[in-house]
């Protein structure tokens, strides 16, 4: 039988994980890792819940970056005034499971999970966001997009916490973009993810980044999208996306291939068409 903890600082909290080591299992929301207990997929001897700590419950904008704590809950991001202008995000977090799931889950935990098809986490990486560690042995920051080592693996050690989840505020001229697609219109895992954040200098891409979900075993950027388009006008860039497949994502060979390729051209292509369009409002 696990021991349950419930600290009441940050500091109790990094204590136990540096006391327990991989033997502790951080719940957050929980909206994941419950059932992972539950069902006895994982056999931890310590949980130690973070949901409660203030410390970790904010949203806050700095010296030009948006800060996401790592214990805030997608509800209480989705009613930030400063991140209800990043349509992007807020598409992806309203497109997440259930109002009930959005009420406890967090966008740490969707990072922390490492799943395929995490849909916060596929915005926040086209977003540039970067993950701040913590543990009794100091800080560190990794980007997003070099915290992934595969399906559900990652370079956070067992005795550290995500204190942090932070990206560059979107400045005049960038807009943001997020598109799914899944089996059915709620509560349901995507099958293709697709995050976008452009810049515009007119009608030029000064600067573009594309994330791909649940196509790969971790999150991804499209690199080769990005740099295709950059330098573009926007509808020459529209055109070739809807072209182009991108060669970072990897399709296994299945009944549905051919679909899926088509179909992940033209998600992308949707989702850099509302990254462009929410750009031209903030010219
Ligand atoms: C019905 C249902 C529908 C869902 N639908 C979707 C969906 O459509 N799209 C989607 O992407 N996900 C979906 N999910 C998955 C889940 O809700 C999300 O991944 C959620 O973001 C997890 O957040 P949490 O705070 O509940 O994480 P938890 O379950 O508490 O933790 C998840 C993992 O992250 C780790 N972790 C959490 N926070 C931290 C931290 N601060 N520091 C270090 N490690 C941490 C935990 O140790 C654990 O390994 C769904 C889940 C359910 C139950």
């Amino acid at each position: 039988m696990a021991e349950f903890f419930r600290p009441d600082t940050l500091q109790a909290a990094l204590e136990l994980l540096a006391r327990y080591q991989e033997k502790a299992a951080v719940v957050n929301g929980g909206s994941d890792i419950v059932i992972d207990i539950s069902q006895k997929r994982i056999t931890p001897c310590a949980i130690v819940s973070i949901g409660q700590l203030t410390e970790l419950r904010y949203v806050r904008e700095d010296k030009d970056w948006i800060r996401l704590g790592g214990a805030i809950p997608y509800r209480e991001v989705a009613r930030e005034p400063i991140c209800q202008k990043i349509e992007g995000l807020i598409t992806a977090i309203s497109n997440l499971g259930s109002p009930g799931v959005r009420a406890v889950g967090t966008p740490a935990g969707n990072i922390g999970t490492a799943a395929p098809a995490a849909d916060c986490a596929t915005m926040l990486m086209a977003l540039g966001a970067v993950v701040v560690l913590v543990s009794t042995q100091g800080e560190r920051t990794v980007p997003l997009q070099d915290f992934y080592l595969g399906r559900n693996r990652t370079v956070k050690r067992p005795d550290e916490l995500i204190y942090e989840i932070c990206f560059p505020a979107i400045q005049p001229g960038e807009g943001t973009g997020y598109c799914k697609v899944a089996r059915r219109k709620a509560q349901d895992i995507g099958k293709i993810l697709v995050g976008a954040r452009i810049q515009l200098a007119g009608d030029v891409i000064r600067r573009a980044a594309i994330s791909l979900g649940a196509l790969n075993a971790n999150i991804v950027r499209a690199c080769s999208l990005e740099e295709a388009v950059t330098g573009m006008k926007s509808a020459e860039a529209q055109q070739y996306l809807k072209e182009t497949f991108p060669k970072e994502a990897v399709l296994r060979e299945s009944y549905f291939k051919e679909y899926k390729e088509l179909t992940t051209r033209a998600v992308v292509a949707q989702a850099f068409s509302q990254a462009l369009a929410s750009a031209e409002r903030r010219k």
